[in-house]
């Protein structure tokens, strides 16, 4: 399975592909991240500045 994994903005206008796997993974229950995604968590993950490319 490849490491490279794609995403984007809501609209579309950006769009990025990071490579490898992320240095920190985690879920939060906060305020803002239940009322920005309409969930009860948001899951983030954070990678090197150098695996995160905008394309
Ligand atoms: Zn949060």
């Amino acid at each position: 399975m490849s490491d490279d994994h794609f995403g984007g903005c809501t609209c579309g206008a950006v769009r990025y592909r990071v490579i490898g796997k992320p240095q920190v993974a985690t879920v939060c229950h906060c305020r803002f991240c239940q009322k920005r995604l309409a969930s009860a968590f948001a899951v983030l993950a954070a990678f090197p500045e150098e695996s995160v490319e905008v394309i």
